[in-house]
């Protein structure tokens, strides 16, 4: 097999979850047990241009963009439960902590 193919067929295998590709275009689920949105728009997209959902569900809420030391807390602890309800937002990671 040419070394292109062979590099082809790796890559399928390791994207044969679709999931798992950098330019998968839904929800995904990252290894910290967050939900990330793709949003190629957002001031504060990741390098694959995906934004954790919880922090877009605040933002819709408030109807601005969060600062990127604001923190979104999950009042039940479980971080793809991302209601406004169970939200609460700090201005910092200070904050957060002294309230956890
Ligand atoms: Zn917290």
């Amino acid at each position: 097999m040419k070394w292109k193919e062979a590099q082809k067929e790796r890559k399928l295998k390791l994207y044969k979850d679709a999931k798992k590709h950098p330019r998968y275009k839904g929800k995904v689920k990252n290894d910290g047990g967050y939900i990330l949105i793709y949003s190629a728009n957002h001031p504060y997209k990741d390098k694959h241009n995906r934004v954790r959902e919880h922090r877009l569900v605040m933002e819709k809420h408030l109807g601005r963009y969060l600062k990127p030391e604001e923190v979104v807390h999950h009042l039940d602890g479980i971080k793809d439960n991302n209601r406004i309800g169970n939200l609460k937002l700090f201005k910092n990671h200070s904050e957060h902590r002294k309230w956890e």
